[in-house]
């Protein structure tokens, strides 16, 4: 339990915690308090601290409402909230900015509680990953490759028999986050994630050696 001096230091609260990171930059840390206002009768009161850090030094509001069972303002949400970005291996970004890219998208919806569209954007990560891949690796097919449906692509271009076996399995499981009824059921974003990071970790490992044996014929 914390107190703190609020209303222009009119007033003492007592808060069940001091938020224990920052919601802007999500390292862990012991924000400083700037001033706090109660927003409404049912006694909820907003904080505004901000972020030691030297790099971030951002302000934040944390939200308390009066938990009536406890008789104590607890900490419910931090805003802004600023999603943690989350790092594409750069051989594939290399590959595929755009994969990379909607793949950030989809994490940071997700990351906002917005699983359906991020489930969506999962797949359309996924179809732009398989295409740059294949036309890398199969240089003036790209029309083909391009105007194919993703299933087909996947039978056709890809000789990996590792990123093959988990594309292929990955789009089944995207085509669920975008059709109306949903063929495999008990699986859901976590594992069409899942699949996505192995896919990628197969064309990582290929590029990865393919560049060692050139190097060290
Ligand atoms: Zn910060």
């Amino acid at each position: 339990m914390e107190q703190l001096l609020i209303s222009g230091g009119k007033e003492y609260i007592t808060v069940d915690v001091l938020p224990d990171f920052c919601p802007i930059c999500h390292f862990g840390v012991t924000p400083n308090f700037i001033t706090g206002l109660r927003c409404d009768a049912r006694e909820n009161v907003d904080v505004l601290y901000v972020c030691p850090k030297t790099n971030c030094k951002r302000m934040f509001i944390a939200s308390y409402r009066m938990d009536i069972l406890k008789g104590i303002l607890s900490l419910r949400s931090l805003l802004p909230w600023t999603p943690k970005t989350v790092a594409v291996v750069q051989e594939v970004t290399d590959i595929s900015p755009q994969f990379s890219e909607i793949y950030k998208q989809a994490s940071q919806a997700e990351s906002y509680g917005l699983g359906e569209i991020a489930g969506v954007g999962f797949r359309k990560s996924l179809e732009y990953l398989i295409k740059d891949y294949c036309t890398a690796q199969n240089p003036g097919k790209e029309e083909d490759i391009k105007k194919r449906p993703i299933a087909q692509v996947i039978e056709a271009f890809v000789s990996n028999e590792n990123v093959k076996q988990c594309a292929k399995r990955a789009i089944w499981l995207g085509n669920d986050e975008t059709h109306y009824v949903r063929k495999w059921e008990g699986k859901d974003v976590k594992d069409l994630k899942l699949l996505i990071q192995i896919t990628v970790n197969w064309i990582q490992q290929e590029v990865i050696t393919k560049k060692l044996l050139e190097d060290m014929q």
